[in-house]
């Protein structure tokens, strides 16, 4: 990983300021574009955000908060196939789960056809665009490549008149799709391919989310967007580092046309997480192909997946800054973003106690019908949290990793003949294993001393073992979900495979007999607790009454916070 990954990765760390700071300070000193900051966020609504959007909209709406400015939510809506209402309302909703609002209302690019339209008869106008019939591939032939200039097309230099007429043609729909596209008049032998006469409109017969039928040719995006950027005064046209080649574009289209407002591109490099993918293509085809559930499952790097899992805004938002932005495209740990996860669940989340895989335990010499209500603190972090009564009886359910009927030396938890603490209760000692045919061990029988109650003895002896429990009579089932990395790889698909091939067949494990605390049943969906020495958990949006189901968040094991003490 480059030196710069390792800057980027530093938790906790005040952020620098950044280099498009640098710019807007040099710009408002300057008092270009009279002192105001309008920055938008353009999504493309073909598919649900993921953390890699989170990291544009809390850098453009970070922006206008941090200079009193303006940011725009604008949909990017120039491409009927792929688009749908469906995403348009999921991303509206994730950006307002994130913490951000637009005033008043969002923008749509779809808004501007007719203007795009008139601008595209200006250009033609200016002789700077005209309507070309070579085919596709013919286009692509005539462009030339890297080492070689480009040919002009036969079609270049029709008249202002033809053009117009043509382009008109192509709007009315009487030339089928396909058959010819508006091009700039740029130039075929610059350095750059983008500028070789790129093609501005096409004909594509598909019905758009909003204009339905209205239009028969749609806009290029790389059209569509700065004049967009222009018509809502856009100050700063942040976009990621892909888009530099387009800059030139960017900036021509606007030189030619009477526009009142020239924005200014600067580019940023995308958030890469290892051990995820982050394009909305290739995640649709695992959301299609139905190798995950549905855009918010959550194990997908997607902002409704990522709240499903029990991720918190604050939590997404702290990454977001602590990650800053750059020039250089990087990969960043995807542990960075659980660090920032543990640490605002462990501030916020109730603690209770949960087992994930039961193992019976009768307490031998408590009276069989006995119930006491024990006192544990919700959450130490918190003290306005306060405190919870936990029921306990002779017949009480550990975790089954806590327990080896031939412990190894460095074993300190319970087996035959050892004492261990159970947190908020009592000392027990384990007097009997019971096993089944297969020599697996199904119960234990224990006994208990009576004088340890809330943690200390009475001769000061101490045991190195503390196990969470839960009261067999008073616990609840749930089914408990733990995710891991959704691939095995970290740069899934970098052998130039198919990326799927690095899917985890482990990415998620269902623990359908796992039992939970009483005050657990209360929980509402998208609530999140820490399950003492499990991790941090959140109650799923399939719950019921019927059916409690936790997803778990994180793991508390936080390999971040070592690094960050060092440090
Ligand atoms: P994808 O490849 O995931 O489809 P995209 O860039 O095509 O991404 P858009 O809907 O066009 O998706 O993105 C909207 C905005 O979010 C753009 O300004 C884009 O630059 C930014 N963005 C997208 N992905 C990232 C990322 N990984 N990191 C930072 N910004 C991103
Ligand atoms: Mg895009």
């Amino acid at each position: 990983m480059s030196q710069n990954n390792k800057e980027n990765n530093t938790p906790n760390q005040a952020p620098r300021s950044n280099f498009i700071q640098e710019i807007i300070n040099n710009d408002l000193k300057n008092n270009k574009n009279d002192g105001l900051v309008h920055t938008r966020f353009p999504p493309e609504p073909n598919g649900y955000l993921h953390i890699g959007h989170a990291k544009s909209i809390c850098l453009n709406f970070g922006l206008a908060q941090k200079y009193k400015g303006l940011c725009n939510l604008r949909f990017d809506d120039t491409n009927p196939c792929k688009e749908e209402v469906e995403y348009v309302n999921s991303i509206i909703r994730d950006l307002h789960w994130l913490g951000f609002d637009f005033k008043e209302k969002p923008y749509y690019a779809s808004d501007y056809f007719q203007k795009l339209y008139d601008y595209a008869r200006e250009l033609i106008k200016k002789d700077k665009a005209y309507v070309c019939h070579l085919n596709p591939e013919e286009i692509r032939e005539y462009r030339g490549t890297l080492t070689q200039p480009g040919k002009e097309s036969p079609y270049r230099n029709r008249s202002l008149e033809e053009n117009l007429e043509l382009f008109e043609s192509m709007r009315k729909g009487e030339l089928k799709d396909g058959e010819c596209v508006l091009r700039a008049k740029i130039d075929m032998k610059s350095g750059n391919l983008n500028m070789r006469d790129p093609a501005i409109y096409r004909i594509r017969r598909e019905t758009h989310h909003r204009t339905k039928d209205k239009w028969c040719i749609y806009p290029m995006y790389d059209f569509a967007h700065c004049l967009s950027d222009s018509i809502e005064g856009i100050t700063h046209s942040i976009c990621t580092l892909e888009f530099e080649n387009h800059r030139p574009l960017y900036d021509w289209i606007l030189d030619q046309l009477d526009v009142d407002c020239h924005p200014q591109q600067i580019e940023f490099a995308r958030l890469n997480l290892n051990y995820t993918v982050m394009s909305k293509r290739k995640l649709q085809d695992l959301v299609e192909g139905r190798q995950v559930n549905g855009w918010d499952d959550p194990r997908l790097p997607t902002l409704s997946g990522l709240k499903r899992r029990g991720y918190t805004a604050k939590a997404i938002r702290n990454f977001a800054e602590r990650i800053g932005v750059n020039k250089m495209n990087s990969i960043v740990d995807i542990g960075l973003l659980q660090h920032f996860v543990r640490e605002d669940l462990n501030r916020i989340a109730p603690r209770a106690m949960a087992v994930l895989k039961p193992l019976k335990v009768i307490i031998d010499n408590y009276p069989q019908e006995k119930v006491e209500e024990l006192e544990a603190v919700n959450n130490p972090e918190d003290e306005s949290a306060g405190t919870r009564k936990i029921p306990f009886s002779s017949v009480i359910y550990i975790e089954s990793d806590d327990f080896q009927l031939n412990p190894h030396k460095k074993f300190f938890r319970l087996s035959p003949g050892k004492e261990v603490r159970l947190k908020h209760a009592y000392y027990i000692t384990c007097t009997k294993a019971v096993t089944n045919d297969a020599g697996e061990t199904i119960e234990l029988h224990c006994s208990y001393d009576p004088d340890s109650r809330g943690g200390g003895t009475k001769d000061g002896r101490k045991v190195k073992g503390t196990l969470h429990w839960v009261c067999a009579q008073h616990s609840h089932t749930a089914e408990v979900r733990l995710y891991d990395h959704l691939f095995s790889k970290p740069v899934p698909g970098s052998d130039d495979q198919d990326f799927k091939k690095d899917l985890n067949p482990d990415s998620l494990k269902i623990l359908s007999n796992c039992r939970l605390e009483p005050c657990l049943s209360q929980a509402k969906p998208g609530d999140t607790f820490q399950f003492l020495r499990q991790g941090y958990f959140c109650l799923d949006l399939d719950s019921s009454g019927e059916k409690l189901i936790f997803n778990r968040t994180v793991s508390l094991k936080d390999s971040w916070a070592k690094i960050q003490k060092t440090q």
